[in-house]
């Protein structure tokens, strides 16, 4: 293990100085697509859609990492290629055994989260590079490295600690910008107990504003679209990961009662081997990890209840990642000087987590 750690560690200093990437330090976003339109011209596994534009115009974007470096035309979206009719039954995918697997990885849901953007592009390019082949031979990775570009555009241009999209909203005399992606999801359909959240932030000029309505804005939209779009290419979804900065937490659904989900147990087993990865990786800090609404009270309207209860993925987690150095809004910044420790101990949370999830999936449920 440490043999293929110091190899791993060998190939990204090579990748960095043939190039001209540096992971160790924080890009802009016209920096960070340059080099992935660039990775995917020259890396066959690796194709990207644009989901949805920003409301500023910036594409929000998911990569695809084929599994086995070879992307797979499936059966369910493949069309004879003759004008004749296919009269043969649709294989029903879900009961075959060439359903491929997958897991969904988002970054930069907030804009000023910094260290999240730079694990996407860093997690992208080891798995185009070959040097994650214990993943990418068992899953296809959906990498979406930036899902809130106008946030993170202006998290660099004008104000650091920007949060939120830049949607404009008009309250009176008063203009105020933005909505939280992670407040957006819709839990209206769902039954609230007596011990939910029950209150909407439904002030624009708050940090977490959940927007006029549920999907209202194009990246809670893009994650939807993304995952059903992976759904119906037949790919049996195992995992979702959103990855944050920086509160050194693992989280999981729920976040919007205090109530443990069904699948706790397994949640659990799972959260505690990545943060046991993680921590192995990042001396001196200590993650906690459970339910959202156990470690920060109940929060409506976040991603993971509505991936957990709607897309019925049963391993919906977000890893509140966390560099070394000083709390308080100071956590935001990045310390260049830690930041690929940061990334690494990131990547071995989501290796424990994919191989606690396979050998779990594996045993049934
Ligand atoms: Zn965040």
């Amino acid at each position: 293990m440490l043999c293929n750690r110091l190899v791993l560690n060998f190939m990204i200093l090579v990748i960095v100085q043939v190039q001209g990437y540096d992971h160790g330090k924080s890009h802009n976003l016209t920096e960070m697509f340059e080099f992935l339109d660039n990775l995917e011209r020259r890396s066959p596994s690796l194709t990207h859609q644009v989901l949805l534009k920003s409301g500023e115009g910036r594409p929000i974007k998911v990569f695809k990492i084929a599994q086995d470096g070879v992307n797979v035309v499936n059966n369910r979206t493949q069309r004879p290629k003759s004008g004749r009719t296919n009269n043969k039954r649709t294989p029903n995918l879900s009961s075959v055994h060439t359903q491929k697997k997958a897991i969904w990885i988002d970054c930069g849901m907030h804009g000023r989260e910094w260290i999240s953007h730079a694990f996407c592009i860093y997690f992208i390019q080891l798995l185009v590079a070959g040097n994650l082949k214990f993943l990418t031979s068992r899953v296809t990775f959906f990498v979406a490295p930036v899902i809130n570009p106008d946030g993170y555009e202006y998290s660099h241009s004008v104000d650091r600690l920007w949060r939120k999209n830049r949607r404009k909203f008009q309250t009176g005399n008063r203009t105020c910008f933005g909505v939280d992606p992670n407040r957006n999801f819709p839990l209206d359909t769902l039954a609230l107990n007596s011990q939910g959240s029950k209150s909407r932030v439904s002030n624009p000029c708050s940090q977490e504003y959940d927007g006029p309505h549920p999907f209202s804005e194009p990246e809670s939209m893009a994650i939807q679209k993304g995952l059903k779009g992976a759904v119906n290419q037949g790919y049996q979804m195992i995992g979702y990961l959103t990855v944050h900065c920086c509160a050194t937490v693992l989280l999981s659904p729920f976040g919007f009662r205090r109530e443990m989900t069904p699948h706790y147990r397994d949640q659990m087993t799972v959260l505690e081997a990545a943060k046991t990865a993680i921590e192995a990786n990042q001396e001196g800090l200590h993650y906690k990890y459970g339910p959202t609404s156990a470690l920060f009270g109940p929060k409506r309207g976040g991603v993971l209840d509505w991936v957990y209860l709607e897309m019925k993925i049963k391993f919906a987690f977000a890893f509140e990642m966390r560099q070394r150095g000083p709390g308080g809004v100071q956590r935001f910044l990045v310390d260049e000087s830690n930041l690929l420790a940061t990334l690494r101990a990131t990547l071995a949370g989501i290796e424990a987590m994919t191989g606690t999830i396979l050998e779990i999936d594996g045993k049934g449920d």
